[in-house]
């Protein structure tokens, strides 16, 4: 699923298209798409001039001009935004939303084909906590956190609404071999030092992967918007793989805090706290 690299890669290729533009359309065809509230709320775009996208944790943030309120889009599992004529938007069972723009490429559509992905109107930014790599997210804002926590660092690294928001299975799983810690270390074990190392890896595995498209795994099906699928599982050390990248262990595998985890033994100390 699309995480901080991935959404860095479509807010890019998004700005540059729209930005300056005119928003002349949004059509959204699925309930689900809208989900969190009522669909005719997102009309309140239209007729205006995108600002720019950003990003923030996973969320894709469109700002308007004259406008306060922002229009979130949200991949999740699924999801895909990807460029046309209006034309050539496909009689795809699978598009759920139609962004049209007053000159070409006069359209952006949204393609989700298990229906996770969401629209919405966000009044007062991202619904998460922090982005990675907003100056307020450090070492020792993440150990805070995870005081007296016995989950695995893992899941305090995966919860959106935590310490910090971005990072997805693949960018923590190589973030922690990168730092030398296990996803099984209790969280609030962590010295701040291994959180501070750790943040500071995720953050270069989300420029380097966003540098060669993100990571497109064989069972999922991410695309930028260009439809061209990234390069970076290649580079991966750990995540989905039997052996380990750098020293040719065989990787572990477990579920923490309900989610999967894979690691190598020999780069990775269980008992390393700092
Ligand atoms: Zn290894």
């Amino acid at each position: 699923m699309p995480e901080a690299a991935e959404v860095a890669v479509a807010v890019a290729q998004l700005d540059r298209l729209v930005s300056g533009r005119q928003l002349a359309g949004l059509t959204v065809s699925h309930p689900r798409t809208t989900r969190a509230q009522p669909a005719d709320l997102l009309q309140q775009f239209v007729g205006r001039r995108v600002g720019g996208v950003r990003r923030h944790g996973k969320w894709i943030v469109v700002t308007f001009e004259g406008a306060e309120a922002e229009l979130g889009i949200h991949l999740r599992m699924s999801g895909q935004l990807l460029i046309s004529d209006p034309g050539e938007v496909p009689a795809d069972r699978h598009v759920h939303a139609v962004l049209t723009l007053d000159r070409e490429p006069a359209a952006v559509w949204f393609r989700d084909p298990r229906t996770f992905g969401e629209f919405r109107v966000l009044d007062a930014g991202a619904p998460v906590a922090p982005d990675l790599f907003d100056d307020g997210v450090t070492g020792a804002r993440l150990a805070m956190h995870a005081v007296r926590r016995r989950v695995g660092v893992k899941a305090v690294l995966l919860d959106q609404l935590g310490a910090v928001s971005g990072i997805g299975s693949y960018m923590a799983d190589e973030a922690l071999h990168r730092s030398g810690i296990s996803p099984l270390a209790p969280a609030g074990e962590l010295a701040v030092s291994a959180w501070e190392r750790t943040l500071m890896a995720a953050r270069a595995v989300t420029l380097e992967s966003a540098a060669v498209g993100g990571v497109t795994l064989p069972d999922e099906g991410w695309v930028d918007l260009h439809g061209v699928r990234g390069e970076y599982a290649a580079d991966l050390r750990v995540h989905g793989r039997a052996a380990c990248a750098t020293c040719g262990a065989a990787t572990r595998r477990a579920t923490v805090g309900g989610r999967s985890a894979r690691w190598c033994p020999r780069c990775q100390d269980a008992r390393r706290r700092r």
